[in-house]
């Protein structure tokens, strides 16, 4: 976004370049970066990496100023004539972290590129330095980007979930065909470890305000069980590995806050409670108030609708993944023989409705 003057947010003024502790004394210490070093470049921007090392960036105070209205900020101010200068350029002491810093550069001249893939597993921590430093520089464009596919895989409609769960599923179907896994449950290369992970995401939807995303994660973060994956209270890898070869997913349990685990634990009671009074309030037959010819109720039963009823409610107290549940009897209502086309036809209603008030109340159940 360019700056036009009118923007209400505060932004702050980098007139002073800021030095990290440890960092070179002089610009002339810093390494030149292989690849972002570019001899037209006017201005050098230095920064630290992890290991301490002083890394210079030559680039373009044009390209930075027509992406950042931080940078293009900075840029307007006349530039104090103690302030360091290398090659007869100014230099700018950045208090990012230089592997960060590259992250951005990168992209901004098109070196590398961002993931584009919602269920690409390097979304969302590979993207979180880029999003966090883009947020801070006010990198609009480059926000959005990150942001538009962060929230893809973590939908907000109930229509995208299905669709991503479907999508899941299908990969899930292929995925050790593709690396030859026999079924002897010695696949060391489990589906899970590339799909996008719900505790990262929830981090990053506090830190980088994303609020969007945390009802989906906290969905998913619920159905999960504690057992599985690095984190886990299961110590048997053969163990570990049966259930990936089934497609469980796992989460960073350490990771997560422990205010969340009380959301989580909290949320996850509320929606089994609401769900199970639901269906309590469900009619025992869908004949009534309807119009249709006698001989369609042939086929139904007061026990086939009672059967079809309690294995529902089975279902739910057993399967954390509720809205799976729900669809699952979806399917099974349009094919079963319990109950005639009536009856299937008002669970199949009931059941949509329940789906969507569930989906709608994620943020209520969770405390979101
Ligand atoms: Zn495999
Ligand atoms: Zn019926």
């Amino acid at each position: 976004m360019l700056d036009d003057g009118t923007n209400p947010r505060k932004r702050k003024r980098m007139s002073s370049p800021m030095e990290r502790e440890g960092a070179p004394a002089t610009s002339a210490s810093f390494k030149k970066h292989e690849a972002l070093y570019l001899e037209d470049g006017n201005v050098i921007m230095c920064a630290v990496n992890a290991t301490g090392e002083g890394i210079a960036f030559r680039v373009h105070r044009s390209i930075l100023a027509s992406v950042s209205p931080v940078f293009a900020d900075m840029f307007t101010l006349p530039l104090p004539s103690e302030n360091e200068s290398h090659e007869g350029l100014p230099v700018v002491r950045m208090p990012d972290q230089a592997d960060d810093l590259e992250m951005l550069l990168m992209i901004l001249y098109h070196k590398t590129a961002l993931p584009s893939d919602h269920l690409d597993p390097r979304m969302p921590h590979a993207v979180r330095p880029i999003l966090v430093i883009a947020c801070k520089y006010e990198m609009e464009n480059i926000r959005e980007q990150i942001v538009s596919i962060v929230k893809k895989a973590w939908p907000s409609s109930l229509q995208c979930w299905d669709r991503m769960e479907a999508e899941i599923k299908a990969m899930n179907r292929q995925w050790h065909q593709q690396h030859d896994c026999a079924r002897d449950y010695s696949c060391r290369d489990p589906l899970d470890a590339h799909l996008p992970g719900p505790v990262a995401a929830i981090s990053l939807a506090r830190d980088c305000d994303i609020p969007e995303i945390l009802p989906a994660a906290f969905y998913h973060l619920s159905r999960l069980s504690m057992e599985l994956g690095p984190d886990g209270s299961e110590h048997d890898e053969r163990i570990q590995r049966a259930y990936f070869f089934h497609g469980e997913r796992t989460a960073k349990w350490k990771s997560l806050a422990g205010e969340d685990y009380y959301r989580l634990f909290v949320g996850r009671k509320k929606l089994r409670e609401a769900v199970a009074k639901e269906i309590e309030a469900w009619p025992k037959d869908y004949h009534e108030n309807r119009i249709a010819e006698e001989d369609l109720f042939e086929d139904c039963s007061e026990a086939g609708i009672h059967e079809f009823v309690s294995r529902i409610k089975g279902s739910i107290r057993t399967n954390q993944d509720t809205l799976s549940v729900l669809l699952q009897f979806i399917e099974e209502a349009d094919t079963t023989t319990l109950f005639c086309c009536d009856c299937a036809w008002g669970f199949i209603e009931d059941i949509n409705e329940l789906r969507a008030r569930v989906w709608e109340h994620l943020p209520e159940y969770f405390d979101l």
